[in-house]
């Protein structure tokens, strides 16, 4: 049977809900939409949620509100969904990627500093694969340098970071602002769709009103305060979105199980690494991302990934590194061996079927798979 990549998982409570607002008079702009921007702000931790219909607008918006703009530079990471870096393009800001670390994925926060010029206005870091990034010391870098500090927690809802203090803070609440997305391939899905979760008023406020064309909350349909969008998510999708949001608990858990067995399965693979849980985190699986051992070759994965394939399983290369996709090569002058450790991380990984409903069969047969697709290649 083929395995995909990834797979929501919806029940009939979901359904239930949706349907609830389709024999409902409100299908926008009603109780919904702000029933699930409150439900998930206290799930993060937050004062405000601010739906929108993407993950990529919940970026776009942050950078707006925070005031980056023209010729603002921003440090951000290469290794991520493509939407980190284009959401300060959107604004004519420059990305300035600075690698990351060669075990978290995340920026590597010892590098940040030297990248810091006059021009520097914030940081945008990036939870990847549900993994929160070196939050403590952002915060000191930025408090320091007086920078604005964003959060990409659009692959870690839920995660959960250890503060200098003890504490435990959700991803999403660590920076000036963070976002969530909801495409079906996240832990929770709303068909499309993203939020925005903030403790500060006031981008709160300019969040909402620019994800509403630019209207000021109470004033008329035809009132514009200030130049704005349509990038509002409908009561149908944000039903979808509460229902999900009561699960996610227990979705978590099993994407947190599969997570597991699939370690113990590749535990004793030469050729691979697997990724790790450490002190003072609490991963939420997004996905379950092996590499290759230093040494092996973009072509040894990329075997890989065709014997996985003529297996009918579902794989994928997860990232290609943003400074090298043509436009930015192009716009910002980038050419491969401008951060290393991205690169070499990037032609090494392989990210394997996950889902919640894959069972341990399913995951002791993908291992298999992969084994005899690594027995075909031998580092050098
Ligand atoms: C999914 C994702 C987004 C936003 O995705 P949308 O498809 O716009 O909802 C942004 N950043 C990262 C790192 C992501 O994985």
């Amino acid at each position: 049977m083929p395995l995909p990549l990834s797979q929501p998982d919806l029940t009939d409570a979901e359904i239930t809900a949706v349907l609830e607002v389709l024999r409902s008079p409100r299908l926008a702009l009603g109780p919904k939409v702000t029933a699930f921007e409150q439900a998930l702000a206290d799930y993060s931790g937050c004062r405000f949620g601010v739906a929108v219909n993407s993950g990529t607008s919940a970026l776009h918006l942050i950078v707006r509100a925070l005031g980056i703009g023209e010729g603002d530079e921003v440090l951000t990471t290469p290794f991520s969904f493509v939407a980190s870096a284009n959401c300060i393009l959107f604004e004519r800001a420059v990305p300035v990627f600075v690698d990351i670390d060669p075990i978290t994925l995340n920026l590597d926060v010892d590098r940040v500093e030297a990248a810091i010029t006059p021009r520097t206005r914030a940081i945008l870091a990036v939870d990847i694969f549900g993994r929160p990034a070196d939050w403590a010391r952002l915060q000191e870098i930025s408090r320091r340098h007086g920078l604005l500090l964003i959060e990409d927690s659009c692959e870690a809802i839920g995660a959960r970071y250890r503060q200098p203090d003890g504490a435990w803070a959700r991803c999403g609440s660590l920076a000036d602002a963070g976002c969530f997305a909801f495409y079906p391939n996240k832990q929770m899905t709303t068909g499309e769709g993203g939020m925005i979760v903030t403790d500060n008023e006031e981008t709160a406020r300019l969040c909402r009103s620019m994800s509403n064309q630019g209207r000021d909350e109470g004033a008329g349909w035809l009132q514009h305060a200030r130049l704005g969008y349509n990038y509002r998510l409908s009561d149908l999708n944000c039903a979808l979105g509460i229902a999900q949001l009561q699960r996610l608990p227990e979705m978590l858990a099993a994407r947190a199980q599969v997570a597991t067995w699939y370690n113990e399965a590749l535990a004793d693979l030469p050729q691979i690494e697997t990724p790790a849980e450490r002190e003072g985190e609490e991963i939420s699986w997004f996905v379950y991302v092996v590499r290759l051992t230093e040494g092996h070759t973009r072509a040894d994965r990329d075997a890989v990934l065709a014997h996985l394939r003529a297996r009918e399983i579902g794989c994928s290369d997860y990232f290609t590194p943003i400074h090298l996709q043509p436009y930015l090569r192009e716009q910002l002058s980038h050419a491969p061996g401008d951060f290393p450790v991205t690169e070499s991380v990037s032609a090494r990984t392989v990210a394997l079927p996950f889902y919640n409903r894959l069972t341990r069969e399913q995951v002791a047969e993908v291992s298999a798979a992969l084994q005899e697709g690594l027995a075909t290649r031998s580092p050098r």
